[in-house]
């Protein structure tokens, strides 16, 4: 058999780390300390702050330090709390650290690509967070590389993140693929790195934009071997 890619870079979370959940833990457990009311309406306030700062980090607007403080300047504002958004940022940081609960298929599905290709693990989410999840979870082994915008000087979406990630994985952009959950830091990027993509699309939404669309991490599985 011979895989259809020899190069795959794939995103962690949302796409082998099970992000919302570690989210929602480490929120749970900050805002418990501080008397605030957890429920799925506040989760879900924190969450949308969060995605609007890290999507304008995507588009080059904010840097990620001024932005872990800012989500929690807001997210307490709108719940009339102020005065230790650095702390409370920490203390989320490192409740987060602690989880590295992996998606379904996420195991098997580097198990399957470990005799057949290289893996590059590639990632915009904090260096701290992500280096303590990684250690935390069993995925370590089968990764050929790790890629961290913070280590690395440069996010995705840009080229250069991609450039240098297959550059140290020693992997031709016609035999690469990015597989990953976010349409613009993942699926545009790939496109803008001219490589092949590959839209974890848990929801099943449709877009125009990738090569393929998957709702399971095993359909990514026979795509990624072409075994489909
Ligand atoms: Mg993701």
């Amino acid at each position: 058999m011979k895989a259809r890619y020899q190069t795959v870079l794939i995103d962690a979370d949302n796409t082998l780390l099970d992000f919302d959940a570690a989210e929602a833990g480490a929120l749970r457990r900050t805002m418990e300390r501080r008397g605030l009311p957890f429920s799925g309406e506040t989760l879900g306030r924190y969450a949308a702050i969060n995605r609007a700062l890290w999507d304008a980090y995507h588009r080059g607007e904010i840097d990620q330090d001024w932005l872990k403080g800012e989500r929690f300047r807001r997210f307490g504002g709108e719940l009339g709390w102020s005065g230790d958004e650095w702390a409370w940022n920490q203390e989320y940081l490192d409740a987060l650290g602690d989880c590295g609960e992996l998606l379904p298929g996420a195991l098997e599905l580097l198990a399957a690509l470990k005799p057949h290709c290289r893996v590059g693990l590639a990632t915009n989410g904090l260096r701290e967070v992500q280096r303590r999840r990684l250690a935390a979870s069993p995925i370590l082994p089968y990764l050929d590389g790790v890629f961290i915008s913070q280590e690395m000087g440069v996010g995705k979406p840009h080229r250069a993140f991609f450039d240098r990630a297959l550059a140290a994985l020693g992997g031709a952009r016609e035999t690469a693929v990015m597989v990953g959950d976010d349409l613009l830091s993942d699926i545009q990027g790939a496109i803008d790195a001219g490589i092949d993509s590959i839209w974890y699309s848990r929801k099943g939404d449709l877009s125009p934009l990738p090569t393929y669309t998957v709702t399971t991490l095993g359909e990514a599985a026979k795509i990624l071997l072409g075994e489909t």
